[in-house]
């Protein structure tokens, strides 16, 4: 095909509508017909990338191969659309100032004002195309990060605006997803919040193309009719998005409202063939039909804000689905867990999840988690911050070494068991400073992790500062702590096992990340798998 086609998705009324699930939802149908397809997502914030971000203000920061620090809906791009993303799929506020200002600096504008139109805009319209112009995809959904009228989205839509102008018609289109409201009081849907929305669009030069509505209750005809006359949309360009039971229906959702269709038509392609979804609908039927249950601990300090951890939910999904179980996943919040505590929080779970995380509150919590899990032999997996924990335990309770640490938690500790990485030692910013990204490990062959994984060579994604201390290695070792992973090219321990526990796993890396529905996690199958063998043994 010749040129790339961009669909952008804009949002009206309220934030949180789930515009991620609808760009996502679109893209699975449009690569499910055969078109390759990608996803951005524009973040109007002046963070330069969310790694600097807490969880409670956008959720779980998302880790791509390339090392971005992203926005958590590349997590629902990637596991919708089995595609890897990368940097140029989430771009900010800041990172684009920060581009311009480093532009001036250099003295690239050759003297003249640098202002936001039309610098900061065509930095913006430059940074959509980046993967238009790559030659690697039919067609660029873009989303734009927050609600048409915010200030801070201006800029963006500026350059929405301009591109559908340079790019003409068939080329670009504009989908807009607003609410719909139900008013009990009346017993009726009301159009009036979304007619306002497309008409803030409309202020800004944008005419959409194609309405997305979410609802609680399904859209009749004559609320559709008026929806389309009143925002000059054509009535099938009037698309119900109804609350769903899980994000994983919304595709099929909107093929039935043909979403795809009058997307296809308004950029003049062709439907080539109809989507096949048969794996996604086999996914779909064993996580609606599991045979089992079990319930699984998800031990953390951001369990209030369910996003915080958004990927390992869905890995329990997709490996729930492999596993035909569902997976209960009980937060628990490692701040509330003592002595005291413990055997009621913990005793009843079939697995134990010790969660990422950053910083002193509630590692307590976290440590004695995993000695309840590894001295009952509950399964237990620790990711990140819980694989360092693991370790502390391990040489605080198995050891003798009490005051065991990592750095992080106390810099003067006898017994640094985790520590800062060398070559982070010297480092002040804490803005994308961390072992970030895809990195080799290497496996031995005797290990767990190599049933896990049938290979040697596995590739996974980072986000630390601290590493397992080699000059505990050998004394951790011949404890019993068996490290069975290894960076190959530093030596660097990512992964520990207790060969004398049923199931008991720390790794230094995210595997949730890499987790999709056409690729559940085999961590995470395999974890889950032990948690139904633990039940039902
Ligand atoms: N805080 C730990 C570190 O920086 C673990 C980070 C994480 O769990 N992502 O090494």
């Amino acid at each position: 095909m010749a040129e790339t086609k961009y669909i952008f998705v804009t949002g009206g009324v309220t934030s949180s509508l789930g515009k991620g699930i609808i760009a996502a939802s679109l893209a699975k149908l449009l690569q499910a017909r055969g078109y390759k397809t990608t996803i951005q997502k524009l973040d109007p914030y002046i963070n330069v990338d969310p790694g600097t971000l807490n969880p409670y203000e956008h959720g779980e920061c998302y880790v791509t191969d390339d090392g971005a620090e992203t926005d958590l809906d590349l997590g629902h791009y990637e596991r919708f659309l089995n595609v890897n993303t990368s940097q140029a799929n989430n771009v900010t506020t800041g990172r684009i100032y920060q581009s311009v200002i480093e532009k001036e600096r250099r003295g690239e504008f050759l003297g003249k004002t640098v202002q936001v139109v039309p610098h900061i805009t065509n930095e913006i319209k430059e940074r959509i195309q980046i993967l238009g112009k790559s030659g690697d995809y039919d067609i660029v959904i873009t989303e734009i990060g927050g609600t048409v009228g915010d200030i801070e989205s201006l800029p963006y839509i500026e350059s929405v605006r301009q591109l559908l102008w340079e790019l003409g018609d068939n080329n670009a289109i504009v989908i807009h997803l607003t609410l719909v409201p139900y008013l009990s009081a009346a017993g009726e849907l009301k159009t009036k919040p979304t007619q306002h929305s497309v008409k803030t669009l409309m202020e800004s030069g944008i005419k959409a193309d194609i309405l997305v509505c979410r609802t609680e209750h399904e859209l009749a005809d004559d609320i559709r009719a008026k929806l389309a006359s009143f925002c000059n949309v054509k009535r099938e360009a009037v698309i119900q998005s109804i609350d769903a039971s899980t994000i994983y229906d919304v595709p099929n959702l909107m093929l039935q409202e043909g979403l795809d269709t009058v997307a296809l038509q308004k950029l003049a392609l062709p439907e080539i063939s109809e989507p096949n979804l048969t794996q996604w609908n086999q996914f779909l039927n064993r996580h609606k039909n599991p045979k089992n249950t079990v319930t699984i601990g998800l031990v953390g300090k951001y369990v209030e804000l369910q996003d915080s951890y958004k990927s390992i939910l869905e890995a329990f999904i997709h490996a729930g689905a492999e596993n035909e179980v569902k997976v209960k996943v009980e937060s628990i919040h490692s701040e509330y867990i003592d002595e005291e505590t413990i055997a009621s929080k913990i005793s009843h779970l079939d697995g134990i999840l010790v969660a990422p995380g950053f910083g002193e509150r509630g590692i307590e919590g976290k440590i004695a988690t995993v000695q309840y899990a590894r001295e009952y032999g509950i399964p237990f997996l620790g990711i990140c911050l819980g694989m360092q924990m693991a370790v502390i335990e391990y040489a605080r309770n198995v050891l003798g070494l009490k005051d065991a640490n990592s750095t992080e938690m106390n810099k003067n500790t006898s017994a640094p068991v985790i520590d800062i990485m060398e070559e982070q030692k010297n480092i002040t910013h804490l803005g994308g400073t961390m072992r970030l990204g895809a990195w080799d490990c290497e496996l031995k062959d005797d290990s767990l992790a190599f049933k896990v994984y049938r290979n040697i060579l596995i590739s996974e994604r980072h986000r630390h500062r601290y590493e397992f201390n080699n000059s505990y290695k050998e004394q951790l070792k011949n404890a019993g702590l068996i490290p069975t992973g290894f960076n190959p090219e530093t030596g660097l321990v990512e992964i520990v096992e207790i060969p004398e526990h049923p199931w008991f796993m720390g790794v230094q890396y995210h595997p949730e990340y890499k987790s999709t529905v056409a690729n559940p996690h085999p961590l995470f199958v395999a974890f889950v798998k032990a948690a139904l063998d633990y039940k039902t043994k």
